[in-house]
């Protein structure tokens, strides 16, 4: 379908999973939609590519998504991605202690009310349903407060579960981690049941997921999308954004025109003037090790006392993900894959010796550090400029540097730009930015835009 040629044209910055959500919510209501990407590709951070070395098709991380993450999901109904997703038809998080061996598997029951906590079968070994009830304390946690100093570390269930979680969710040691992103987080998720934990997965990789059916959804309804497109500079006139400088062109804005802003938050800094965003970065490690999974083998496994966090099977691959991996960022990639490969061979059964051939990817800015300190600097997604907005996994949006954030935050600019007194759709009252994700001002200024 495309766009009526009075339609007033967007142009979107940055083809991450913000941007495309954006653009996929304009597109689809009409819009004239154009793709700028610095890139020769889309998907940012969530993307996959052909290893050379290791001759398959890896991802850039692994990525998890769960059944509760609405927007992720609606965005993948949007583009038709839906279809390339698998996981366990349950809630079923298996883990293995690397120290002693041990394992388990935790396992909510689908509905609310979390009866799973009073059977020893479904949750840790030696925890017992009153620690999982400390865990409410998240709920009230000052909002300077760390995950490490609301709940007690001294609990084995901190160790075994709230800890890897905190670490996995918020890409932040617990000592540093912002208590109450963690309890929203946990609210979403563990706080709404099995049904909302189940884990999704992508079946091939993330491009064949986030990014391919959305630039093929993008295409059928007219979009442009322009790769290698750099912006340079945004040019301001009175309270408007009046032309984007690129690399090798300008484009000079009519007056409807509108543009939201979906590149990494330095980025962004850059190019709007006295622009508050993140600026600590926390790093993931991932190492990718070429080898088939033994026959039923579950599609991740969580380890706690190792150096792999998460291991998940892909097609031809078994792949480890460290969060918050400063510890092991400037090691040798050699040195990692031996300790990694050691937990990898442990959690699925196979022989320690010889390792597979590996890559290891170091993202050393993965995302913004989830500290208190860095939540404060996250911006609203209305800027002083009545036609820009902003989108992007660093904006307030109540949620760490997510799949999910980054498509709440696309969805929310696109909705912004359609029907502004609609307000946000992606504040579910987890605000890091209380009250709600904009203020009735900023609403107030950005109405001016549309009329
Ligand atoms: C290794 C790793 C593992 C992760 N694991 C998970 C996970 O398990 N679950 C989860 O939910 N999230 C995970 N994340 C986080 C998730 O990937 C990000 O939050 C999300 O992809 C961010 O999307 P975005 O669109 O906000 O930003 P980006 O993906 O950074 O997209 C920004 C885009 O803007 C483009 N750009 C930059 N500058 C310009 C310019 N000047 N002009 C034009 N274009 C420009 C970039 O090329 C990029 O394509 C992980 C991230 C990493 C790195």
């Amino acid at each position: 379908m495309r766009a009526a040629p009075h339609t007033r044209r967007v142009h979107i910055v940055g083809a991450g999973l913000a941007g495309l959500a954006a653009a996929i919510k304009l597109a689809a209501s009409g819009r004239s939609v154009v793709v700028h990407e610095a890139a020769p590709q889309a998907g940012g951070r969530c993307r996959s590519y052909f290893d050379v070395e290791l001759g398959c098709r890896i991802d850039n991380g692994n990525h998890l998504l769960l059944a509760g993450n609405s927007a992720a999901l609606d965005y993948l109904r949007r583009t038709g991605g839906q279809a390339t997703i698998e996981g366990p038809l349950e809630a079923a998080f298996p883990f293995i202690d690397a120290a002693t061996k041990e394992r388990w598997t935790l396992w909510p029951n689908r509905g609310a009310v979390p009866w799973w906590i009073c059977m020893s079968a479904r949750r840790v070994p030696d925890s017992r349903a009153s620690d999982y009830v400390a865990a409410l304390a998240l709920q009230r946690a000052d909002p300077s407060a760390t995950v490490a100093t609301v709940l007690n570390p001294n609990r084995s269930l901190f160790r075994r579960l709230w800890e890897p979680l905190a670490v996995a969710a918020l890409n932040t040691g617990v000592e540093q981690a912002s208590a109450a992103l963690f309890w929203n987080i946990l609210r979403e998720t563990l706080g709404r049941g099995g049904a909302a934990c189940r884990p999704l997965l992508p079946r091939l990789g993330l491009s064949e997921t986030f990014v391919e059916p959305a630039l093929a959804r993008l295409r059928t309804h007219g979009a442009e999308i322009r790769f290698g497109a750099r912006l340079r500079t945004l040019e301001f006139a009175a309270t408007r954004v009046a032309k984007l400088v690129f690399d090798t062109c300008s484009i000079s804005l009519g007056s409807g025109d509108g543009v939201i802003l979906a590149v990494p938050a330095t980025i962004a800094a850059r190019l709007v003037p006295a622009l508050s965003v993140p600026d600590r970065f926390s790093p993931i490690v991932n190492a990718h090790f070429r080898c088939n999974s033994p026959e039923g083998a579950p599609f991740f496994v969580a380890v706690v006392n190792g150096a792999a966090e998460w291991i998940f099977r892909k097609p031809q691959v078994l792949s480890v993900t460290v969060s918050a991996a400063d510890r092991f960022i400037d090691l040798p990639a050699p040195e990692l894959c031996e300790v990694f490969w050691r937990d990898v061979a442990l959690a699925y059964r196979l022989p320690a010796n010889p390792a597979p051939p590996a890559r290891v990817v170091k993202e050393r800015r993965a995302t913004f550090l989830a500290s208190p300190e860095q939540l404060k600097r996250r911006p609203g997604p209305v800027t002083a400029w009545s036609n820009l907005l902003l989108a992007g996994d660093y904006i307030a949006t109540g949620l760490p540097a997510t799949i999910e954030g980054a498509i709440r935050s696309g969805f929310t600019a696109a909705q912004l730009l359609v029907d502004p007194s609609r307000g946000p759709s992606i504040d579910q009252g987890c605000s890091d930015r209380s009250p709600g994700f904009i203020t009735e001002a900023e609403q107030e200024q950005h109405r001016t835009f549309h009329e």
